[in-house]
């Protein structure tokens, strides 16, 4: 094989939600059906080397306050060299609770999460009145996006950009009517779904980033059906839209 990527899945034992594992299938079918190697490395909490300077790309998900609080800690051994990594446009996808903690802090009525400080971002979380359901976005970049959220995180994301104007659901805050950020080659999203599988667009634009990132002569991926997808992610937004 003529390219290959290694994306590594953090603590999958600890945030996995809502399918988020189907994010890893998705990016590792996608270059799988164009001939493209896929090494997927798990990075699990017994773990104590993220590789880093290898990777091509980062996926991390969502999760219960507590296991959040047990990855906050984990991670934080790896701040400044997951800081480098997305300041050097490394590519990575964080979900929900994932996406938290990319910002400053994670703030509940029990305590204060500490976040890895990536992202001008803040999240305090109203557990009583969670944010539940599906959502559909409509991003410039990626066109409409569907998947499930369900968070008590409320995030403010300052002056970042959104990943997108929510069409259906609650969003980052459930009042500005905006989802997700992205900074450079970091996508944080409250959708699971899982997201990837349903939104190939999005799933490819992550693939061809990294590829790019790794390999100067790349171009760009070669077409696949999506039919499928598209149905998975049309009855979506046909059933939920307002
Ligand atoms: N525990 C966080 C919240 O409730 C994240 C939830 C999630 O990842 N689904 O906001």
């Amino acid at each position: 094989m003529e390219y290959s990527l290694n994306i590594v899945h953090l603590y999958p034992d600890l945030l996995n939600l809502y399918g988020d594992k189907g994010n890893m299938e998705a990016l590792k079918m996608r270059l799988l059906w164009r001939n493209i190697g896929a090494n997927i490395i798990d990075i699990t909490a017994s773990e104590n080397k993220i590789d880093f300077e290898n990777a091509d790309i980062i996926f991390l998900g969502g999760g219960a306050d507590r296991e959040m609080e047990t990855v906050s800690n984990l991670l934080s051994a790896y701040k400044e060299e997951l800081k480098t990594y997305i300041e050097n446009d490394g590519a990575m996808l964080c979900v929900c609770g994932g996406y938290q903690l990319m910002g400053k802090y994670y703030k509940t009525s029990q305590n204060e999460i500490a976040g890895m400080e990536i992202l001008d971002i803040t999240t305090v979380s109203d557990e009583k009145n969670r944010l539940i359901g599906n959502v559909i976005l409509e991003s410039d970049e990626f066109g409409k996006i569907a998947g499930f959220e369900n968070h008590g995180g409320r995030t403010d994301i300052k002056n970042h950009t959104p990943l997108g104007k929510v069409l259906a659901g609650h969003g980052n805050d459930g009042e500005s009517g905006f989802e997700g950020v992205i900074y450079k080659n970091l996508i944080g999203t409250y959708l699971h779904g899982p997201l990837l599988p349903k939104n190939p667009v999005l799933c490819d634009s992550i693939l061809e980033r990294a590829l790019k990132r790794k390999y100067e002569g790349f171009s760009s991926l070669a077409p696949l059906d999506d039919t499928l997808e598209d149905k998975a992610r049309n009855y979506i937004i046909e059933n939920f839209s307002i």
